[in-house]
């Protein structure tokens, strides 16, 4: 038998393309302290604000609460926590991922990784209050600039007049930008960007799809990390060979899963982001009764960036595909004058801003949920609830309802904190996972 059916775990091995996303953050990290050095100015942004805008401008954008995640997923938040909450006397009920923000500045001997201070402050109020908060408390404690976006809610589909209304804010903050800088943005750096993310975009929703085939090729929670370097680094060229890596890896172990014995049990799907400090808890809890974690609704956070060209990418993913993909994209948009780009620009980044998933309406969440349902064939559904996320706490509520009843599946709904491990009680969710597992077995007569 060839080498590559021989494995009988129907996992792939991440471990490469993990290897090279580590490197790349150093990379990433290490390099905006020389841009700084250089007098390249920096902007701490808001998770919601693409940062491509920014790199066009030859301006710095560092992702203070990807920052966070990072921390978190290096279990260093448990001192940060204590020393916010008795040092600095921030409550303890307000959101693991805003403290771990505030931290990064409060905390500075317990970051992640050394990132410079801003010029300026860019949010909106998309993500919600929280955030806005913790933008306008460091642009206080530090006497940097603020910009804040306001955002209108979506509730059911985005119009025109949402469109307009963000628009215009973003130009009149490219502007700000573009007096603070000195110059204009740079229209061969907006092309580069364009053809870089709707590439790896591309290259994400094969990687995603892959699970739909069962045994699904990879634990979806070695994904979640990589979503992070998606708004840190989306147009680095660095982001391309690592989800190059990425595909090659998850293509080898889907060809695998096609010849193995099929032992997997449940297919689940998770709502709402991870637990980053538990994925090693989760990942056995997992692999003990031969369920599969296919998906999670932030994995599709870039399904609505879609592209005019889909590209029929093979294995192995080669240098050359990449950049016949990115040159296929980068010139058809050739020809546009520099007013034209910037339009489209703006245009394109309101409409994904508008896009984001945490300040739309519980019925677009649930029809998303339904979607993924029926296209992964899901068994189960695991509902996180961040108690100290209160805009997406609320409405896990209904969503468990709606999937209870009109989706007729079972849930596994627990409280916990995205980012802050205090809140965590391994063996009352080990409890919680056996009887969902039984639910899930009655319902499929095994
Ligand atoms: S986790 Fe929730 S509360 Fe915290 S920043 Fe995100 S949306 Fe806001």
């Amino acid at each position: 038998m060839n080498d590559l059916f021989k494995k009988k775990n129907n996992k792939a091995d991440l471990s490469h393309s993990t290897r090279i996303a580590n490197n790349l953050l150093l990379k990433h990290y290490n390099g905006m302290n020389r841009k700084k050095d250089n007098n390249q100015p920096v902007a701490w942004v808001g998770v919601d604000i693409p940062a491509y805008i920014f790199r066009a401008m030859g301006i710095v954008p560092v992702f203070p609460q990807i920052h966070a995640a990072f921390q978190a997923q290096r279990k260093a938040v448990k001192n940060m926590m204590n020393d916010l909450e008795s040092k600095w006397e921030i409550p303890h009920n307000i959101c693991g991922e805003v403290k771990g923000v505030i931290g990064a500045v409060l905390c500075e001997n317990e970051i992640a990784f050394n990132i410079p201070k801003p010029d300026i402050l860019i949010t909106s109020n998309s993500t919600c209050g929280q955030v806005t908060k913790g933008f306008k408390f460091l642009s206080k404690y530090m006497g940097v600039d603020l910009i804040n976006l306001d955002f209108p809610y979506v509730y059911d589909e985005i119009n025109e007049d949402m469109i307009n209304y963000v628009s215009d804010q973003v130009a009149e903050m490219m502007d700000i930008l573009e007096n603070k800088i000195g110059h204009k943005m740079d229209i061969e750096s907006i092309h580069d960007s364009y053809a870089n993310i709707f590439t790896f975009s591309e290259m994400w929703r094969e990687i995603c799809e892959a699970n739909i085939i069962s045994p699904a090729p990879v634990n979806a929670l070695d994904l979640f990390m990589f979503t992070s370097c998606f708004i840190s680094m989306d147009t680095d060229d660095g982001m391309l060979n690592m989800m190059a890596a990425l595909y090659n890896d998850v293509y080898i172990q889907t060809e695998r899963n096609k010849k193995i014995e099929n032992n997997e049990k449940f297919r689940v799907m998770w709502h709402y982001l991870p637990i980053y400090s538990k994925k090693r808890f989760f990942k056995n809890l997992f692999d003990e009764h031969n369920v599969s974690l296919v998906t999670g609704t932030y994995l599709a956070m870039h399904d609505e960036l879609g592209s005019a060209m889909k590209f029929d990418f093979k294995y192995p993913i080669t240098k050359e595909q990449i950049e016949n993909a990115k040159f296929q994209l980068k010139y058809s948009k050739k020809g546009e004058t520099i007013d034209e780009v910037r339009e489209g620009m703006i245009r394109y980044t309101a409409t994904s801003m508008l896009n984001s998933d945490v300040h739309r309406g519980v019925q677009d969440k649930c029809l998303k949920i339904k979607n993924m349902v029926e296209r992964y064939n899901i068994d189960g559904v695991i509902l996180h609830n961040d108690r100290s996320c209160r805009p997406q706490s609320l409405p896990q509520y209904e969503i468990r309802k709606y999937i209870l009843e009109e989706l007729g599946i079972p849930v596994l709904f627990f409280d916990s904190d995205t980012m802050d491990e205090r809140y965590f009680s391994e063996s009352q969710i080990t409890t919680r996972f056996e009887a969902f597992i039984e639910k899930m077995a009655t319902r499929k007569g095994i």
